[in-house]
């Protein structure tokens, strides 16, 4: 195969490399992407989050992706015993989308690459990226495996690297560092429900909170079928033997509230597990190179913030990287690096308040003080940039205080 010159090339065509694509094509970039698996493919991450409309628009994907009929999200139910908490993204405290979706990744990712195929986006598939050089002025020599095993060579200006577990440039930059979030592993699978609940009970995105470390997650798509999963310490998921259908059968007794419906489902895939799941990095960017999606950071599923991240900084990337090549000067520290670190930094509070059991003791004890309600379900919703919110502000301290406050009243109420 021919090698190739282009000004950006993007690793991955997960949604963080598709936002990146198409704003770099809207700009008239010469941008080409490289992915190694054919779509549909799967890969976990169904339950989004607002924020991450705004930029599917702004690149002009949202039609394709409204055309699909996925469910619609409107909010988030977590359970924990007998005591239910609901959030409604029409009463959140910042302006924005007050709806996402549900969707199966496979086919929402595929609705995304055959848009930016009739956008005219260069896209290849089943080609991976083995190697990459790069030059003293950030411009890289990219080598490139196509299915035959033939090798050919991308020249490029940037690079984009949205190959989310793949993890492309940290891999060969040795860029990995270990995530602050305590470890955690997950084991999911698909279902197909014959007999859903009727109503919001049937469709609602659900967190079922067995303990302060494990919950399991129902995320009912439009077609039919129903994502379900476990998330707990990784001792805790490996403490149960057997092939992983056994092990997700089994756990499923842990959660009276969905037994009942999930008891005689079958399996669509043989479960999947993801071991110590959270991911972290040294660096977002360095010359010619800016790190996007989960091949920069990634957390934990509990408040779905994956896809978010992923548009959100495979946008920005693609915004500063045009800015360069219309020869602009780009604070990447200031305007990438930092940017994004406020905005993982506050769900980074948020996944470990949730572990420590302070964001649950809010949840489940403390939430019928309309603001505060208002002001979490804006950070649930993925506005973690609106300063104004108090609970974005101070997100170190604020949940904290206010679960103390919660469990001192209790105390009072008690005497
Ligand atoms: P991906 O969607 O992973 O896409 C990366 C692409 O790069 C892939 O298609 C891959 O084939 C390609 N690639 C990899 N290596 C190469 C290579 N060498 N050459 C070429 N191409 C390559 N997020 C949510 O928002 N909501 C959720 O409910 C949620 N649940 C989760 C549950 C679990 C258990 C876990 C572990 C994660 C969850 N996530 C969730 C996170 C979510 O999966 C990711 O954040 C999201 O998929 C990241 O998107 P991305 O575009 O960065 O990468």
């Amino acid at each position: 195969m021919k090698d190739v010159q282009v000004d950006v090339l993007i690793i991955g065509a997960g949604p963080s490399g598709c936002v990146a694509a198409a704003y770099l094509k809207k700009q008239g970039v010469n941008v080409k992407v490289i992915e190694k698996s054919v779509f549909p493919r799967f890969v976990i991450g169904e339950s989004l989050l607002p924020r991450c409309m705004d930029h599917f628009e702004e690149v002009d994907l949202l039609d394709c992706l409204i055309a699909q009929n996925f469910e619609v999200k409107t909010g988030a139910r977590f359970i924990k015993g007998d005591t239910i908490c609901e959030f409604d993204f029409g009463e959140k405290y910042t302006e924005g989308y007050d709806w996402t979706w549900q969707a199966p990744r496979a086919d929402f990712d595929y609705a995304l690459t055959e848009e930016l195929k009739r956008k005219g986006v260069d896209i290849a598939f089943k080609q991976e990226v083995i190697s990459v050089e790069f030059n003293k002025d950030g411009s890289s020599q990219t080598t490139v495996k196509a299915d035959n095993d033939e090798t050919f060579e991308v020249h490029a200006k940037f690079i984009i690297d949205s190959s989310g577990y793949g993890r492309v440039l940290p891999r060969l930059l040795n860029l990995d560092k270990p995530s602050t979030i305590p470890e955690h592993s997950s084991i999911f699978s698909h279902v197909q429900e014959l007999e859903r609940p009727a109503g919001t009970e049937g469709t609602f995105i659900t967190f079922d909170v067995l303990d302060t470390d494990t919950w399991f997650w129902v995320i009912p798509f439009s077609n039919g079928n129903t994502s379900i999963g476990f998330v707990g310490k990784t001792d805790f998921i490996n403490s149960f033997e057997g092939t992983p259908e056994e092990r997700l059968s089994e756990m499923l007794k842990e959660s009276s509230y969905y037994y009942e419906r999930f008891k005689d489902v079958d399996f669509l895939f043989e479960p999947k597990i993801i071991q110590n799941y959270s991911k972290s990095v040294t660096q977002l960017y360095g010359k010619g190179y800016a790190l996007t999606g989960n091949s920069a950071e990634f957390l934990d599923p509990v408040f779905s913030s994956g896809v978010t991240f992923a548009t959100e900084s495979g946008l920005k990337a693609a915004k500063l990287i045009t800015k360069e090549l219309q020869n602009e000067s780009v604070d990447w520290e200031k305007e990438y690096a930092e940017f994004m670190k406020k905005g993982v930094s506050v769900f980074a509070s948020y996944v470990k308040e949730w572990y420590t059991g302070n964001l649950q003791t809010i949840f489940f004890e403390g939430t019928d003080n309309p603001d505060i309600k208002r002001q979490i379900c804006a950070v649930l919703a993925g506005y973690v940039w609106d300063e104004t919110n108090p609970f974005v502000k101070n997100h170190d301290r604020l949940i904290k205080t206010v679960a103390n406050i919660i469990h001192l009243n209790k105390r009072a109420s008690k005497d």
